[in-house]
């Protein structure tokens, strides 16, 4: 017998009506609506609605999301608390999402409490609309030998610094971020919109490259688009270097923010004004200092 999970299985054991999922293969249009955009809580970011035709099958029409620990690790506590706050307040259903948050279905009445005990395990929303998405991170060296920067640790201080701009969406659109302890890239970061890569130099050691630009999707020309080089290196010794590392971030967001077109995406907005004017304005001298 083949043993691998299945979504079907895993969906049909929660509070989630599978008829609703097999309308969505087989029928002619979806039973989702479009999105809802009206704010139905007092969250400027991280909840989102999503309609469904018949709300009598669909009563969960909230979706939370929340930003993980970097990396993806969590402990068995924390699985078991999630596991009991979806199905207590949620439709019993966890979704990791493909841009590294944790999504959660609920009903618009339970939404605010859930989100107060997210708050009390430690958690919070963020990471929907024109805000800088999750950090994601891959696994890093707390089981990887290959890591040349501790890709966690720097995402964590990067989201906790960075963590208005994920609840706050006040970007020209929206930025997704990553942080990757190697080339080897297993975040995908080098197809992100702002991201870190782990490299080593002969003579100044290890450090990340600054790369911006890359996307997927519809508007990438049909393909997905590699992110380019805006800093080859910044040196990263230990969480000392993590500020600068943080100024740089900043700066750029700061650039991208004042500089933008409408709603003009990171890669575009390179594409625009050339690598060498942002690092202008942004008052990075390539020499690795910050003016
Ligand atoms: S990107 Fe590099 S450091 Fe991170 S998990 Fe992959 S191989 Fe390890």
């Amino acid at each position: 017998m083949l043993r691998y999970p299945d979504r079907l299985g895993e969906i049909s054991r929660s509070s989630y009506p599978t008829a609703l999922y097999c309308e969505a293969v087989t029928g002619s249009r979806s039973p989702f609506g479009p999105e809802d955009p009206e704010v139905i809580l007092p969250l400027p970011a991280g909840m989102g609605q999503r309609l469904a035709q018949r709300s009598d099958q669909w009563p969960w029409s909230v979706y939370l999301r929340v930003l993980p620990p970097a990396g993806g690790w969590m402990s068995a506590g924390l699985l078991e608390a999630l596991a009991d706050l979806v199905e207590r307040r949620g439709a019993g259903l966890l979704h990791l999402a493909c841009g590294g948050t944790w999504e959660i279905y609920t009903t618009p009445e339970e939404a605010l409490a859930l989100v107060g005990e997210l708050n009390a395990l430690g958690l919070d929303v963020g990471s929907t609309g024109d805000d800088l998405r999750c950090v994601v991170a891959c696994a890093g060296p707390a089981r990887c030998d290959e890591a040349l920067v501790d890709a966690p640790a720097l995402a964590t201080y990067l989201a906790r610094r960075f963590l208005d701009e994920q609840q706050y969406p006040a970007l020209p659109r929206k930025c997704k971020p990553a942080v990757a302890g190697c080339g080897h890239d297993c975040v995908r970061a080098a197809h992100r919109d702002l991201a870190l890569i782990g490299v080593k130099r002969p003579r100044e050691g290890r450090g990340v490259t600054l790369v911006v630009g890359g996307k997927y999707g519809a508007r990438s020309g049909g393909c997905p688009r590699p992110a380019r080089v805006l800093v080859p290196f910044v040196p990263v010794a230990g969480e000392e270097d993590y500020r600068v590392v943080g100024d740089l971030w900043e700066r750029f967001l700061d650039v991208w923010s004042r500089l933008a077109g409408n709603r003009e995406r990171v890669g575009d907005f390179l594409d625009r004004l050339g690598r060498d004017r942002i690092l202008r304005e942004m008052g990075w001298d390539d020499r690795g200092d910050l003016a």
